[in-house]
């Protein structure tokens, strides 16, 4: 694994790479790695000819400052995983390098009412950061396709848009959600939880995987009513629970409304904030196919 901390000479070793008419693979990341994001490298391995993983804890897409100064930061232990699925090239950038004084990398795309929700709602300005960070790292590594998870799905989304708006030449993969044993989808974040958050925070699959078994017999709302509910019973502080139109993110009144449906949710547990979601109506042709 070749591991590159300049722009300068990860540019200079993927030229390298482009003129032998090989693909690109690239795998943004926070670091704290763990198998959800080892699955998003090796569908990476099998679908390019080199696979670029950054770890990059971007502070723009930052909300909360003490988020970002508790986010998980386990180098030495990502190199070790990285190796072990051969990651071609790991990128692992300074502040500087992303955003180097006198560089402007503001970008100035309108995501309208697909950044204003959910998500969006709760971590004002994160999404601006998230499309920043993603437009700066994408021009740097210019890979032919971007492999990004699911557990993000407003994200995937938003770089979607992105992708359009500008035109993109990189395609966009988007990767299904790795879960642990029991249900929770992984997280970096995980970690963090205490033993008592952590046994609990199974809830949030499983309701989603009631939520989606009941899609015939109830309404969207009373299934939101009754997730915000039972995760308040169980000591979560629960921001959303909201079933909505997979394209346009906006709350589905029926599960006929649309061809493309998904449930989403943030709670809290205890000091941390935890996001999962679940396709639950998917036509053929949907987006995700
Ligand atoms: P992060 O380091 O949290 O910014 O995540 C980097 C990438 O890994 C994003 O595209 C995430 O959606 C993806 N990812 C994070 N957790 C999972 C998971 N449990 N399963 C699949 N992909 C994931």
């Amino acid at each position: 694994m070749f591991l590159f901390k300049k722009v300068a000479d990860l540019q200079r070793y993927l030229q390298k790479v482009s003129k032998e008419k090989k693909t690109i693979g690239f795998v943004p990341t926070m670091g704290a790695l763990h198998n959800g994001h080892l699955s998003l490298v090796n569908r990476a391995n099998a679908e390019t000819d080199c696979t670029v993983v950054s770890i990059f804890v971007n502070p723009t897409q930052f909300n909360d400052k003490k988020d970002l100064e508790k986010y998980p930061r386990t180098l030495g232990a990502d190199i070790e995983l990285l190796s072990s699925v051969q990651t071609t090239v790991l990128f692992i950038p300074s502040i500087d390098e992303i955003y180097p004084p006198g560089l402007n990398t503001s970008l100035d795309l309108e995501f309208g009412a697909l950044a204003n929700v959910l998500e969006g709602a709760f971590r004002p300005g994160h999404f601006d950061g998230m499309a920043q960070v993603v437009h700066r790292l994408l021009d740097i590594v210019k890979p032919d396709r971007l492999f990004m998870g699911q557990k993000d799905f407003q994200q995937l989304t938003i770089v979607r848009s992105m992708l359009k708006q500008l035109n993109h030449k990189t395609e966009l993969v988007v990767c299904p959600i790795i879960r642990e044993k029991d249900g929770l989808a992984m997280s970096s974040r995980n970690r963090r939880l205490t033993p008592f958050y952590r046994e609990k925070a199974v809830l949030l699959s499983q309701i989603l995987s009631k939520v989606k078994s009941n899609i015939h017999n109830r309404t969207p709302e009373s299934m939101s009513t009754m997730a915000m509910k039972t995760l308040t019973e169980a000591g979560f502080k629960p921001e959303y629970f909201e079933i909505v139109d997979g394209i346009t993110l906006q709350p589905v009144k029926d599960f006929s409304d649309a061809d493309f449906i998904v449930a989403l949710t943030a709670a809290w547990a205890g000091e941390i904030r935890l996001i999962d979601n679940m396709i639950l109506k998917e036509e053929k042709n949907a987006i995700l196919a």
